[in-house]
């Protein structure tokens, strides 16, 4: 029987289908193939109407088939009704994997899917792979990100959730024939909790490090508030968001939120500008995929150079304020 890889779209408060729901379509392909040809499937729970206006997302990242639930209850996210569509979905059609993005949806969702099916599920995945068993090898940091551990589950689906920013998405399209299934949820479910407004947090509108296509980071070498204020300014000029080292975070330059690393975000913006950051590998790994990298260190021999595109041997006090001139020079 042919396996199935379903793969939760999670559709923004924006109207967009979440960037890391691209990235998992394109591990899909990979995974797919290890298991015999897989074919690879969407689900997808919104308000009326929506799935015909991202369908082309389905069918260039080649998706066979889509699930489509829906209604006007689902225009806002609502744990009981969410899981209960998947959980139907599951049910009927038995896939052997499914995936969902570790987004603050997802990390809700999955875990009350998975409880409910009596199945494991592997959370804040960094890498998925297939064993010579056929089964789903999910790897994520833990101990405090001191270890990599690979996780099988044993019983079906076997569910992941992965970070955003992991994958890269695919790099040419995979058109396939989709065929969108529309279907509708049969259980009464009585939503225990009512949304009655969203207010998005201003500073998080501001700062989306999960869809900013530049990053400016700043690391213990910018040293103080008045040195951070800096790498907030440059990510101004430059319409991009602010990133954090631990160092930084730790010497309270910056909100955890805004650490990356393996025991922060993962980023692959296309730009990302390490001011005053060594270049730890529990950094790095957060952001190495990243288009282009550009380093600021006084230090010449700091491994954050090891990866970067572009490099300035020198002190970030006196380069961002250049910089900034500069790019205030470009748009005057
Ligand atoms: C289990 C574990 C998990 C971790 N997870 C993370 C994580 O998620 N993210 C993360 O970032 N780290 C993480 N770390 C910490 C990591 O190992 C490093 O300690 C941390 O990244 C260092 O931060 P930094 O580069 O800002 O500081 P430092 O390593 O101290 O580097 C500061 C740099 O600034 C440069 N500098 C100084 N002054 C200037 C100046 N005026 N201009 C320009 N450059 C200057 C210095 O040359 C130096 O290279 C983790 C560690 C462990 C053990």
């Amino acid at each position: 029987m042919t396996k199935e890889i379903l793969i939760y779209a999670e559709v923004t408060k924006s109207g967009y289908v979440h960037p890391v729901f691209f990235t998992l379509a394109a591990k899909a392909q990979e995974l797919a193939q290890k298991l015999d040809d897989a074919i690879i499937s969407a689900l997808i729970i919104t308000s009326k109407g929506k799935t015909e206006t991202v369908k082309e997302g389905f069918v260039k990242c080649g998706f066979d088939k889509v699930y489509a639930f829906e209604d006007e209850r689902f225009g806002n996210y609502n744990t009981e009704l969410f899981s209960s569509c998947a959980i139907e979905l599951v049910n009927e059609i038995h896939p052997e994997i499914f995936l969902i993005g570790a987004t603050t949806q997802g990390r809700d969702l999955g875990p009350r899917i998975s409880s409910s099916l009596h199945t494991g599920l592997t959370a804040d995945c960094i890498e998925l792979d297939i064993n010579e068993k056929g089964m789903l090898a999910a790897t994520r940091p833990t101990f405090g990100g001191k270890l990599m551990a690979t996780i099988l589950c044993k019983n079906h689906p076997q569910m992941a959730t992965v970070r955003p920013g992991v994958f890269k998405p695919l790099e040419q399209d995979v058109i396939r024939n989709t065929e969108i299934i529309y279907k509708n949820i049969t259980s009464v479910v009585t939503p225990k909790v009512e949304l009655i407004d969203f207010i998005k947090g201003l500073e998080d509108e501001l700062n989306d490090l999960d869809s900013a296509e530049i990053i400016v980071s700043g690391g213990k070498g910018m040293k103080n508030a008045e040195g951070f204020k800096l790498i907030e300014s440059l990510a101004k000029a430059l319409n991009g968001a602010v990133g954090a080292s631990r160092g930084a975070v730790e010497m309270g330059l910056a909100d955890h939120k805004m650490q990356i690393g393996q025991t922060g975000k993962t980023v692959s913006p296309k730009l990302y500008i390490a001011c005053g950051i060594s270049g730890a590998i529990q950094h790095t790994v957060g952001m190495d995929s990243s288009k282009r990298i550009i380093a600021i260190n006084t230090d010449e021999n700091a491994p954050i150079f090891d990866i970067a595109d572009i490099g300035y041997v020198g002190d970030a006090f006196e380069i961002i304020p250049q910089l900034i001139d500069k790019l205030s020079q470009k748009t005057d």
